[in-house]
């Protein structure tokens, strides 16, 4: 590939909770990553992993709260971010579960009148779908919502079709030569990834009783000679969700540890040592000052 073609852009991923995004982003940035860079976090995840192949780079940028439609300061702060960086980016990935719609899949779509960029629905989660011929008229209908570039059944879980959606998002996106070099990103992608997995088991051991708004910070990220050494941060919005996530003597807490710290390990490939901390952070996302604290920046 000559310098001449290479192409570099800029890709949201976006659809309500639970939709696959986190696990699409995951599986396209590959779980190969070095950590030879350690840059600090500056901002909350704007970019969230940046991918290079040999014809491109992929930079991949975060989207908070485009599938919220509440009234809450920070519902209302990440529509606005979401829509200005929805205006920003080469592509849309537009994610939806096959065979469902539902009207928050409809608010995410509503947000999306007016975009210039191309907009690629992914239809995520095929291999759940027993009866293939269900999909057929699924896509037909999808396709009368919008405008769509091309729709794609994918499985983000099992890789379906994904190297064809890499190409794809390749094709569509502009020639620029790379904006990121080497590892400059790839700490953070770490750091993201490590969040992501904290989360996921959270959300695995305490289901529906998971506060909606609970975040994971990542304190500290530190390689040492043996080990890696991690310090997150569980924020919940009230003394009561911090008893229920560290459990009875400590319990839960201790659980989600142990189950986190191995998924990393397996991860990053290294020994780490992981310390979860709670905090309650009172009423903080419904404050637009304790919100631009935690470093969610306006536009
Ligand atoms: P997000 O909230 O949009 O980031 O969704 P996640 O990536 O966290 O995924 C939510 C749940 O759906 C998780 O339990 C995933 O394992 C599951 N999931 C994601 N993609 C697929 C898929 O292609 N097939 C199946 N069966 N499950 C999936
Ligand atoms: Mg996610």
């Amino acid at each position: 590939m000559s310098e001449d073609n290479f192409k570099c852009g800029y890709i949201a991923i976006i659809g309500r909770p639970n939709v696959g995004k986190s696990t699409l982003l995951n599986h396209i940035l590959g779980l190969k990553l070095s950590i030879t860079s350690r840059k600090p976090q500056t901002t909350r995840h704007q970019i969230l992993g940046v991918k290079n192949v040999d014809a491109g780079q992929f930079i991949f940028v975060d989207t908070p709260g485009i599938h919220s439609g509440g009234g809450r300061a920070i519902n209302r702060y990440m529509n606005r971010a979401a829509s200005s960086v929805i205006h920003d980016v080469d592509v849309i990935l537009f994610l939806v579960q096959a065979l469902k719609w539902t009207d928050e899949d409809q608010l995410v779509l509503n947000k999306l009148q007016q975009v210039e960029a191309p907009v690629v629905l992914l239809v995520n989660k095929v291999d759940k779908v027993a009866e293939k011929d269900q999909l057929l008229p699924f896509l037909a209908q999808m396709s009368e919502k919008y405008d769509f570039r091309n729709i794609l059944p994918i499985s983000a879980k099992q890789g379906d079709n994904l190297q064809e959606l890499q190409d794809y998002i390749l094709s569509l996106l502009p020639v620029n030569p790379p904006y990121f070099q080497g590892d400059e990103y790839t700490d953070r992608s770490v750091r993201f990834l490590v969040a992501e997995i904290i989360r996921e088991k959270l959300v695995r051991e305490l289901g529906k009783e998971l506060p909606y708004q609970t975040t994971v910070e990542i304190e500290q990220y530190k390689d040492e000679e043996k080990l890696t050494r991690i310090n997150a941060l569980i924020l919940v919005e009230t003394k009561g969700q911090k008893v229920i996530v560290i459990g009875d003597k400590g319990a839960r807490l201790k659980s989600i540890g142990t189950k986190a710290r191995k998924d990393i390990e397996a991860l990053i490939g290294r020994k780490v040592f992981l310390q979860l901390w709670v905090k309650v952070k009172a009423g903080w996302s419904d404050s637009e000052a304790s919100l631009r604290s935690l470093g969610y920046d306006a536009d």
